[in-house]
């Protein structure tokens, strides 16, 4: 049966069909230490009949999440060393993320940030730990771009978001405001006019970065809420995390990519998953997911391209980490991969 309210606890997930009652106890432990939230709407799609159904392994818990291998780190992009302010990460020069909120509509079984998000988690910041952030990003005229994450910013209501964003108007050097959200797929009906119009600033261009693994999470009712986005002029970017018994595959990871750009939604990044705690199931190696970008190349159009990125552990930032097309091939040469595999000089020698 599905559900019309969210899946809290084990006992929601067998009640839907999501978990066999004799796996509710060893589920217990995993929800004690993580927490669990699947939308209706993600709830619906998964196929109960197949038991590798791919939604279903994004969002039910599994007991394999209770196994932590040692080069896992409950902070594993380093956020903490970054954060100046509660509430802040400052990690690159001309931009900031802003953690207004720990709370999501869903919680990814491989979130990279599940020590922080949750009931349990860091909760919401508060109005003075907000103004401390905001005298922060006030402060530092370098900072031209602000990432709004968490959590997920879009579980605030309207009205607390026009809050945030209302601010943004007064600090010149914002220019630009993205907000990382999962909501337009897994909560689609909340992308309404409120919503829309709380995204936006004076004077600011508005980013949002959508984050769907799989393209059977772009439903009918999810590319409507893209549409209803791009037609408020909203640009639209993707975020997508590579995992194992998802997307780790040619033909789903292609389908994914035109799906994004179908919705208006160009792909940016892939991300290689992060060493949280308990998500080794989810990991795979990074030769694995090199062959899978190089599968894109050719196959699909260049608009359906995203990056394959690795966030260092320890907060070292992002880096690029695709197959690598370009490889020294002495006497000022170098050696460029075609789509197919094939090697050529360039500049060729006569
Ligand atoms: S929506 Fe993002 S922050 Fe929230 S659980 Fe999923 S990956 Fe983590």
């Amino acid at each position: 049966m599905n559900p019309t309210r969210p899946i809290r606890t084990p006992a929601d997930l067998v009640a839907a069909g999501l978990l066999p009652q004799d796996r509710q106890g060893e589920i217990e432990r995993v929800a004690e230490r993580y927490a669990v939230a699947i939308t209706p709407v993600m709830a619906a799609l998964i196929d109960r009949r197949e038991p590798a159904d791919p939604i279903a392994r994004q969002f039910v818990p599994d007991a394999a999440e209770l196994a932590v291998s040692p080069e896992e780190r409950g902070d594993p992009i380093g956020d903490l060393a970054h954060s100046p302010v509660e509430g802040i990460v400052h990690r690159y020069p001309d931009r900031v993320l802003l953690k207004a909120v720990h709370v999501c509509p869903v919680y990814c079984r491989f979130c990279f940030r599940r020590e922080m998000v949750g009931p349990q988690g860091l909760g919401t910041l508060s109005p003075e730990a907000m103004d401390a952030a905001f005298a922060y990003i006030a402060g530092h005229a370098g900072i031209w771009e602000v990432i709004l994450t968490g959590g997920d910013p879009l579980v605030l209501s309207p009205r607390r978001l026009t809050a945030i964003t209302e601010r943004f108007s007064a600090i010149d050097h914002v220019k630009i405001l993205r907000f990382h959200t999962r909501v337009p797929v897994v909560e689609p009906e909340r992308i309404d006019a409120s919503l829309m119009a709380a995204l936006k600033a004076s004077g600011k261009t508005v980013y949002l970065a959508l984050h769907a693994n799989h393209p059977r999470e772009l439903t009918e009712a999810a590319r409507t809420a893209c549409a209803r986005l791009a037609d408020a002029g909203i640009a639209m970017v993707s975020q997508t995390v590579l995992l194992k018994g998802v997307n780790d595959d040619p033909d789903i990871l292609a389908a994914l990519m035109r799906a994004f750009v179908e919705a208006r939604v160009k792909p940016y990044y892939l991300h290689h998953p992060d060493l949280a705690p308990g998500t080794g199931h989810f990991r795979l190696s990074i030769e694995e997911g090199q062959r899978l970008v190089a599968s894109l190349r050719g196959r699909v159009s260049g608009l359906c391209q995203p990056t394959y990125i690795l966030d260092i552990p320890g907060g070292h930032g992002k880096a690029a980490i695709g197959p690598n097309a370009l490889r020294p091939a002495g006497e000022g040469c170098y050696s460029v991969s075609d789509y197919r595999g094939g090697e050529h000089l360039y500049p060729p020698r006569r």
